[in-house]
């Protein structure tokens, strides 16, 4: 027994080009189940009262960078920096993982040459 959830599924799959073999194997149903519904919305398009359920997502106009109001960056909002700093502040006091790089002698050197010219400052997100 095929229900309405699966039928559903069948449906967008035929809309979407799929035959009722392929259809059958991918969502685990008989091939006789799948070809009766598919046969039964043949018929239902033949006759014009079929109702296409595949529904095309809404446009949405894309989104423009703004000013985030609590950090002043240009970004398409949520900002992404404010909400992983607010998550890294509400898990102060658990354990953070940390990533380590091994570098041979030869490339600290050069790393550490980099650091000093770059002045680099770490800043607290
Ligand atoms: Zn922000």
């Amino acid at each position: 027994m095929i229900n309405e959830e699966i039928k559903q599924k069948i449906l967008e799959m035929f809309y979407n080009g799929k035959g009722a073999l392929e259809i059958s194997r991918k969502l685990g149903v008989s091939r006789r189940g799948a070809q009766k519904i598919v046969r039964e919305e043949r018929e239902k398009i033949k006759n014009g009262d079929a109702k296409n359920p595949v529904k095309k997502p809404e446009k949405t106009p894309p989104k423009l960078p703004e000013r985030c109001p609590k950090c002043g960056r240009k970004v398409i909002l949520p900002c992404i920096a404010c909400n992983t700093k607010r998550k890294l502040q509400k898990n102060i006091g658990e354990e953070l993982p940390v990533a380590t790089i091994d570098l041979n002698p030869e490339n600290r050197a050069i790393y550490e040459q980099i650091k000093k010219s770059h002045d680099v400052q770490q800043s607290p997100i």
